[in-house]
Parts: C-alpha cells; sequence; structure tokens
C-alpha cells in the first residue's frame, strides 16, 4: 500500500511542511529536522528509495521536540526511526513523496 506524504503533516501542535532542500547536501544530510522554520526536509540529490526511511527518522525528531523535550539523542532517534521503518515495510506500507516540492 503507497502512503501519499502530505505536504504538511502536524505534530502536537505545531504544522510542519514537508519540503525538498538541496543546500542540506552541502552539510552531508539526507534529510533535517528544523524546528525554527516548523520543517521537515529531505535532500533531493539523494536516493528516492531513501526518501521513505529519511522521513521517519525526521518525524522522530520532531516528535522528540514535542513530546519528549528533546531527551533522544542522534542515535536513539536513528534506531527509532529504522525501527518504525522496518514495522512500516513489514506492513507492505511504502510512501509516495510525489506531491513533495522545493522550499
Ligand atoms: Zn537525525
Amino acid at each position: 500500500m503507497k502512503v501519499k506524504v502530505p505536504q504538511k503533516i502536524r505534530v502536537g501542535g505545531h504544522n510542519y511542511s514537508i519540503v525538498l532542500n538541496e543546500a542540506i547536501e552541502d552539510e552531508g544530510l539526507k534529510g533535517a529536522h528544523n524546528p525554527r522554520k516548523l520543517t521537515i526536509e529531505i535532500n533531493p540529490i539523494r536516493p528516492k528509495e531513501q526518501w521513505g526511511a529519511t522521513l521517519i527518522h525526521e518525524f522522530v525528531h520532531a516528535i522528540n521536540r514535542v513530546y519528549l523535550n528533546s531527551r533522544l539523542c542522534e542515535d536513539d532517534a536513528d534506531s527509532i526511526g529504522q525501527g518504525w521503518y522496518q514495522i512500516f515495510e513489514e506492513l507492505g506500507i511504502e510512501f509516495d513523496c510525489s506531491l513533495i516540492e522545493e522550499s
């Protein structure tokens, strides 16, 4: 089952925009969570097959900030993101990122 990733997603009371951002390639990032701009960013230079896992990872960062007062470290976010992504794969859930655009 393909799930269309929306351009906006609410995490707690925060409305995040999900956008493509080529500039994060300079920092060697696949994705980014920007709590100031309320964006979840995907590096469009990286292969599309990685985008779903990257999104889940950045969602974990947003959840961490909104619900956990940023208690998780990067390794925690990475492991939880990988765990959720693997479960989504088991459930047959794929992410269709065709609605996401350049910021
Ligand atoms: Zn991260």
